[in-house]
């Protein structure tokens, strides 16, 4: 476990937004979680788990507790009867999960390349891309309970998955720490067609290779012909979730000629095209530019502070309510507190003087 201190959070962060966070600290084995969160809780620090911080904003004034990062590395493979089953440490990078399912023939998760990340947020706010979630092949996961200070393993079904939502995000925000992931994926191919930009980009290029690495091939060129590479671009993807409509809404927006994809239930409005649609595409807000490829995106290109993005999304969210009577919602997760419950074991004895500074974990490094 390495512990740091004072460290910005707009340098853990794709959106580059944020002030000091008191305490970084990374866990390179599961073990070291109780002591990590019984340090927290002996201090009254509040805790924040990241990942490569690309789905969460910082605040300016920063965080006066823990952030705790999986540094937990490793993929396990178990073969199953018509594929294999990995087990992938939350520390790995998504991408290069991707990278090594598909480098295999495995199919499951070939749609969701290029979303960048940490494998243990992944199941969090079910990522998803191309027709593909991750609630699609995840089978469990290996998680430590901040509430019971156990180690233990919730199945997909205990996770509740929604679109871009799981109780890791909802109910049980900030409770679990997620050690590991396990997925199903299976040898084959992708069921045609495929997602509508797929099939579109395989016609134009003649590409008759449906395999999973030649359908990640086409994935990550239609992706960075559109969406900010987080290395050089500031952002954190999309800023706000589509809209689901109900039968009667859907109907309602089919009439006025809206683009509704239709979904089991009723369908689905593409809010990237009411910010469009409200002219906002390509504008610079307080320093935030609405991406002109894929108006969903707010790219950071000279914002200094979390109240500039603030500001520009409560005008884009204005802009369209007033437009269209549609409210956006935000998808990225703002960096805040949860408290960590204090845990009988591992805890460093706990300071008489709440003036005094924490003495950060055992083995740790500044
Ligand atoms: C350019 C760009 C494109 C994107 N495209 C997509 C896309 O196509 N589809 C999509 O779904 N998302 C997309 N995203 C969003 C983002 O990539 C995903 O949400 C990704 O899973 C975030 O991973 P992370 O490690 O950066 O998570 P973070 O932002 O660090 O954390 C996100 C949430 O997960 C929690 N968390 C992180 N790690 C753990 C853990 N080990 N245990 C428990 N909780 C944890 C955090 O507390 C937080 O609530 C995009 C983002 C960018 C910048």
């Amino acid at each position: 476990m390495r512990v740091n201190e004072n460290i910005l959070i707009s340098s853990l962060t794709t959106m580059r937004l944020g002030g000091p966070a008191r305490y970084v600290i990374e866990i390179e084995r599961p073990e070291e979680l109780p002591e990590a969160y019984g340090f927290a809780a002996t201090y009254h620090l509040p805790t924040f788990v990241l990942g490569y911080g690309a789905n969460t904003i910082g605040h300016d004034e920063g965080f006066p507790g823990a952030i705790i990062i999986s540094r937990m590395k490793g993929i396990h493979e178990t073969p199953t009867p018509d594929g294999i089953q990995l087990k992938v440490m939350s520390g790995e990078y998504w991408d290069d999960v991707v990278a090594y399912a598909t480098s295999k023939g495995l199919t499951g998760i070939e749609g969701l390349s290029l979303i960048p990340g940490l494998a243990g947020a992944a199941p969090v706010q079910n990522i998803g891309a191309y027709g593909q979630e991750i609630s699609d092949t995840l089978e469990s996961i290996d998680v430590y309970d901040t509430a019971t200070h156990s180690f233990t393993t919730l199945t997909a079904s205990d996770l509740h998955f929604g679109y871009r939502q799981s109780i890791l995000n909802t109910t049980e925000s900030g409770r679990y720490f997620v050690i590991s992931i396990t997925l199903n994926l299976k040898h084959g191919q992708m069921p045609r067609p495929l997602y509508r930009s797929i099939e579109k980009y395989l016609s134009e290029h003649s590409i008759t290779d449906f395999s999973p690495a030649s359908i990640r091939d086409v994935v990550i060129a239609i992706r960075r012909s559109k969406l900010p590479d987080p290395l050089t671009e500031a952002s954190a993807g999309s800023f706000f979730k589509n809209i689901f409509l109900d039968e009667t809404a859907t109907e309602a927006c089919e009439a006025k000629g809206y683009p509704v994809h239709r979904t089991t239930d009723g369908g689905k409005l593409n809010s990237g095209w009411l910010i469009e649609q409200a002219g906002l595409a390509g504008q610079l807000i307080h320093g935030i530019r609405v991406s002109p490829k894929a108006s969903l995106v707010l790219i950071n290109e000279s914002a200094t502070s979390y109240t500039d993005l603030a500001t520009a999304r409560d005008e884009i969210i204005s802009k369209v309510y007033d437009t269209y009577g549609f409210w956006l919602e935000q998808e990225p997760v703002e960096l805040v507190a949860h408290l960590a419950s204090p845990s009988a074991s591992s805890a460093p004895s706990p300071s008489t003087s709440s003036s005094t500074p924490p003495t950060p974990p055992t083995g740790a490094t500044k």
